[in-house]
């Protein structure tokens, strides 16, 4: 209740401002992941690792949009290239360009793809991609991860967050929300066992079009792949015709150079990719096997949008391409590993019920003290002191996603200071917790 109390007081600016949106935009945000109770900070501006709200509070940036800020707000190529093709390219043409197929081919070689097409977000890649998959094999069913995230297209608005109560055998799909329905046919299995995956496929398989999954979960915090789970996933959907789909859209460049895939060594059929590749503008992209994507190429699938592949946004791509060497990824993941390893090493001296997950430039605190392998572990940990940990930081400066299912994101812009500043916050909440 102090922290709460803190919270309110200094971010008074935000909370009139709330008030003030909500009487125009629901719950006065734009997206639902927006909002946080009892109201989110309003920001006003962003440069590099930091953000200003409407109150004049300087935090520092650990969210990222979500990990779409790879490259720091602001990064000055990105505004040289986006700058360049406002005032002498141009923005939209609904034509091919020149940009549209010079970031095509980048993305090919970079994420080892036969073909690909461009979105505005993840969610529309995630829908057409199983529209490749069911176009490309005739079936319709989809099977997915229990409390897995793929955006908001309906066929996978399917036990994203289902209540513990709500769920018995994992493979029983559930809306997420009362206005959503299970449409078509959704199998819903649990990340981490192959054994519930081979019995759907088993089951269905002559009706199941594809398997969607983040080759690392990361909508529950972190979850990484038990070793072989991923090789087992493969095989099956090899021995069943099931299309493999990577969602990619929050593991993609902050993964790794190549992505999740290439880092993990699977090669999915389809992939999905957003946020990361963006530097802040709305890109996506889906693609992968050559004789999938055929599928668009022969018109039994068709796949439209009238700002897919638009200069302004392959001209911020092209930036975050040539920035996101081999070099700076391994940059931004030694630093991450040492910030991990810092918390570790004070979560050691606290004991504190809690341990530390990091892929790439990504990282979190998980408050369990067991392993977790997939959602229903997830849901046993500790969201009382996963909260506090996050209000202790944004009351000290430090905003990590309010979602609590998110992770921090270290950016380009990101320095060993800025990560000292998280570690002496995290050390102050454990001196706290004694
Ligand atoms: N897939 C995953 C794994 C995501 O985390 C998200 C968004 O958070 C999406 C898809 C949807 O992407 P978008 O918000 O760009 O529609």
């Amino acid at each position: 209740a102090e922290e709460w109390d803190r919270f309110t007081s200094w971010s008074q600016a935000s909370g009139e401002h709330n008030r003030r949106a909500s009487t125009s935009l629901p719950l006065g945000v734009t997206s639902s992941f927006q909002h946080w109770d009892p109201y989110p900070i309003t920001i006003e501006s962003a440069r590099g690792a930091h953000l200003t709200d409407v109150g004049g509070n300087r935090l520092l940036d650990l969210s990222m949009g979500f990990g779409a800020g790879l490259v720091g707000h602001l990064n000055p190529r990105v505004v040289e290239e986006v700058t360049h093709a406002l005032t002498s390219i141009g923005t939209l043409f609904v034509t091919p360009s020149s940009q549209a197929t010079d970031m095509a081919e980048r993305f090919k070689r970079r994420f080892d793809l036969d073909m690909l097409r461009f979105t505005n977000s993840g969610t529309e890649s995630l829908m057409y991609a199983i529209r490749s998959a069911r176009a490309y094999t005739g079936r319709s069913g989809i099977a997915k991860i229990e409390g897995g995230y793929h955006g908001g297209y309906d066929a996978l608005q399917v036990s994203v967050k289902p209540a513990l109560e709500d769920i018995g055998p994992a493979d029983r799909p559930i809306p997420d929300a009362p206005a959503d329905a299970v449409p078509g046919e959704v199998h819903v299995v649990a990340y981490n066992d192959l054994g519930q995956l081979e019995r759907a496929f088993r089951e269905h398989g002559g009706s199941i079009a594809a398997f969607v999954v983040e080759p690392v979960i990361e909508n529950l915090a972190i979850v990484l792949p038990d070793e072989g789970y991923l090789e087992g996933v493969r095989a099956l959907c090899d021995e069943y015709g099931v299309v493999l789909i990577f969602d990619e859209v929050k593991t993609g460049l902050t993964a790794g150079h190549g992505g999740a895939a290439q880092r993990l060594g699977i090669k999915p059929d389809l992939i999905t990719l957003a946020k990361s590749i963006g530097g802040g503008l709305p890109l996506a992209a889906f693609g992968g096997k050559q004789e999938i994507m055929d599928v668009v190429v022969d018109g039994r699938m068709a796949h439209f949008g009238t700002y897919n592949g638009n200069a302004l946004v392959m001209a911020a791509a092209k930036a975050v391409d040539e920035l996101i060497t081999p070099e700076a990824s391994a940059g931004l993941e030694a630093l991450n590993t040492r910030t991990l390893d810092t918390l570790d090493a004070i979560i050691g001296e606290y004991e504190l019920p809690a341990h530390t997950v990091g892929l790439g430039a990504k990282g979190c605190v998980t408050w369990a003290t067991g392993p977790v392998r997939n959602y229903r572990d997830y849901k046993a940990t500790d969201f009382g002191v996963a909260e506090l940990s996050w209000l202790w930081g944004v009351n000290r400066g430090v905003l990590t996603p309010p979602g609590l299912d998110e992770q921090w994101l270290v950016s380009l812009a990101h320095t060993e200071d800025d990560m000292s500043v998280l570690i002496e916050d995290f050390r102050s909440l454990a001196e706290a917790l004694r």
